[in-house]
């Protein structure tokens, strides 16, 4: 079953200059519990289709649709992560990673949503920096701290816009395998956007590659790696 099915998706900007035409008609198909890599240069339109599998916009044509439903509305059921995670400097590292939780699970107790953060956070090897504030944490390590609030709440899709990319390599390379061990943990179902092909072959168990203005489907990878 597909999880995120993307049907003819075309999407133009009303600017004070006319229309920028920023999507034309992509088809994008994800099986559930796949991971789904979309690169392409900047401005090419890899954040609007973020939006739009969100749910925060609507296509001028074509159909998104996720977990057989079609959307019209924001989702709760997707998680997001982005470059520069937003967290809350009032609250501690532990106190952000819940906040999903508080949205959508209020009913849990506040013992299990602790107990399901400090796991996750022990996950990425943040064990022992609950208590921090973000401040206090380096750019690698909120980012970690961002990818457990992104999935906190089980979430269907779990998308991300260029999480590493303000990264420096070794971070990076380093998250790239935390993103694999959180995969075989949790089963989630990931949209990655980003602009570095290599990282989009590490992770992606599919590659779509965007070009063009408007950007249309350059072509689609199916990557096949050795399990580690
Ligand atoms: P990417 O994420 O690939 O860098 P975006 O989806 O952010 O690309 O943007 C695609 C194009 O649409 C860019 O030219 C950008 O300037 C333009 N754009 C993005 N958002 C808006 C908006 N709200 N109004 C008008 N133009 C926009
Ligand atoms: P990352 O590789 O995640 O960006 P850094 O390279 O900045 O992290 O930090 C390397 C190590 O320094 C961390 O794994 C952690 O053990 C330690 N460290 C960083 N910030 C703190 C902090 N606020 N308190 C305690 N230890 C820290």
């Amino acid at each position: 079953e597909n999880l995120i099915d993307i049907r003819g998706v075309t999407h133009a900007y009303k600017t004070k200059h006319g229309a920028l035409p920023v999507l034309d008609n992509l088809d994008i198909q994800v099986p559930q519990g796949e991971f789904c890599a979309v690169v392409g240069p900047s401005g090419c339109g890899k954040s609007t289709l973020t939006r739009l599998v969100a749910g925060l916009m609507k296509p001028d044509q074509g159909e998104v649709w996720l977990h057989g439903e079609k959307v019209t509305s924001p989702r709760k059921t997707v998680g997001m992560a982005f470059q520069n995670p937003v967290m809350l400097e009032w609250r501690s590292i532990i106190d952000n990673v819940i906040l999903p939780l508080e949205i959508v699970a209020p009913s849990m107790s506040k013992a299990e949503k602790y107990a399901r953060a400090e796991h996750l956070l022990e996950m990425v090897g943040l064990k022992g920096f609950s208590n921090k504030r973000p401040s206090e944490l380096s750019g690698g390590m909120r980012q970690r701290a961002s990818l457990c609030r992104a999935i906190v709440h089980k979430p269907d899709v779990l998308i991300m816009d260029e999480p590493f990319g303000a990264l420096d390599n070794f971070t990076r390379e380093d998250l790239w395998q935390t993103m694999r061990d959180l995969r075989a943990a949790e089963p989630f179902t990931a949209v990655l956007i980003t602009h570095d092909l290599r990282e989009s072959v590490f992770l992606g168990d599919q590659v779509i590659v965007l070009s063009g203005r408007p950007a249309h489907t350059q072509y689609v990878l199916d990557v096949d790696l050795p399990a580690d």
